[in-house]
């Protein structure tokens, strides 16, 4: 499964020699995939999160303007989140 943010493959990978294109080690495609793919980041707060960006984003084209788009969303929910409080 690609980053649903920048349409990449969302996983670095080590070469421990048994074929294939290695282990996963680390998620470093953009910002907000380990929002997604890290099991450290990935709890139900930031898939939220991830789902009301991704939303806003909709048919947006993968590239830099989706990313920059993304940034935004996410600031501006994150401020909306902290005025809540
Ligand atoms: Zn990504």
């Amino acid at each position: 499964m690609n980053c649903p943010f920048c349409g990449l493959d969302p996983y670095e990978y080590v070469d421990v020699g048994v074929g294939g294109r290695g282990v996963p080690v680390a998620v470093n495609c953009c910002e907000f995939g380990p929002m997604v793919f890290d099991d450290r980041t990935s709890d139900k707060r930031w898939s939220k999160l991830a789902e009301r960006i991704l939303d806003e984003l909709g048919e947006t084209e993968y590239g830099e303007e989706r990313m920059t788009l993304a940034t935004e969303i996410y600031h501006k929910l994150i401020t909306n989140e902290a005025k809540k409080k």
